[in-house]
């Protein structure tokens, strides 16, 4: 990092050099042409002078030899000029092009490397309680509450991995082809039976549905916008410390798009993170979100799920606080 940061300067360094550098020649060119034409205008008078034509100064003034050279010098001096700009403009896009790619690289290296930590987080805290679990019905002779107790917190985590490398494989096709597989899709069916399932699961969560009615059947990929739902209605409550959860679901729909917004009363998303949390791997860098499990991958299919589905996904404040997704879908 240090090693990186030298480097930079010293990037810098040489540039700033570079830029002084061709500067001074510039203004070294610039005197030295005034130079030039002042000497050239005397040799002209001289000249001028012994072969009798030089009358006065005024009149040389309007001489046709001296009207010529003063706009030859002009048009060096533009070219100087302009030559100049050019070179500083094209230096400086030049820079920030360089600059951009370089904080480019170090963000998507901080991405990789949060992306493996996470991973090897949330690969290694299932597959260690699998193995206790097993361990323990090996040691030990347990009664049958206890082994459904236990088996059933296996289970949980062998789900868990399993989600988890659904994620990872379903991402690496969206990199490459990723076509929605279209069906007919009733989205106020699907919020439903996913609030239904998602609030077994969770019965503090306060659900808000708030669903028109006659909402049109879509095409589209059904296993694809339950995972949209899902995604989304899980991180809602994930990033949410209050001790009542609160999320809505509003499904409505326009004359030719449905809107469906899902709100939290969670910690929020700042301004700042707000376009980035889209990014594969990326995860807020923030206590609270550390202290969740993720891998920064389910935003990531959200969004292009939508995109292949010709939609928009967007992300607003809640007020007072909390968060909320919009998706917009065509009505197909
Ligand atoms: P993960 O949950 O695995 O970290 P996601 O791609 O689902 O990855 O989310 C990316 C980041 O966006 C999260 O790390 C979190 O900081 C932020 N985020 C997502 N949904 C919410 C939400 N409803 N409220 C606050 N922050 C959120």
């Amino acid at each position: 990092m240090l090693t990186n940061l030298k480097l930079r300067l010293l990037s810098y360094l040489v540039i700033l050099y570079m830029l002084v550098a061709f500067a001074w020649w510039s203004v070294l060119l610039y005197s030295k042409n005034k130079d030039a034409y002042y000497a050239k205008i005397e040799l002209l008078k001289i000249g001028m002078s012994a072969e009798g034509i030089y009358r006065s100064n005024e009149h040389f003034l309007h001489t046709k030899e001296y009207l010529e050279l003063t706009k030859k010098y002009q048009r060096q001096e533009w070219m100087i000029f302009g030559e100049a700009s050019v070179f500083i403009i094209s230096l400086v896009i030049g820079i920030w092009l360089i600059n951009r790619g370089y904080n480019k690289e170090i963000e998507i290296a901080h991405q990789r490397r949060n992306f493996l930590l996470s991973i090897t987080h949330e690969l290694k805290s299932p597959i260690a309680s699998i193995r206790l679990v097993l361990e323990t019905f090996i040691k030990r002779k347990l009664n049958p509450e206890q082994i459904e107790r236990f088996g059933k917190n296996a289970i949980k985590d062998s789900e868990r991995l399993n989600e988890l490398v659904n994620n990872l494989l379903f991402a690496a096709k969206l990199e490459s082809a990723y076509q929605p597989h279209l069906e007919p899709v009733r989205l106020d069916y699907l919020i439903n039976n996913i609030v239904d399932s998602i609030s077994e699961k969770h019965p503090k969560v306060i659900f808000l549905k708030n669903i028109q009615n006659g909402i049109p059947i879509i095409e589209g990929d059904q296993n694809g916008i339950v995972s949209v739902i899902t995604n989304l209605v899980e991180n809602a409550i994930k990033y949410n410390f209050t001790t009542q959860p609160k999320i809505e679901i509003d499904l409505q729909q326009g004359n030719e798009k449905i809107f469906l917004n899902i709100s939290d009363n969670g910690i929020g998303i700042s301004d700042r993170e707000k376009n980035k949390i889209f990014e594969r791997f990326y995860r807020v860098g923030n206590e609270d979100t550390r202290r969740t499990k993720g891998t920064g991958l389910g935003l990531y299919i959200v969004s292009q799920i939508v995109k292949a589905h010709q939609g928009k996904i967007t992300v607003a404040d809640n007020i007072p606080k909390g968060t909320i997704f919009k998706i917009v879908l065509p009505k197909k």
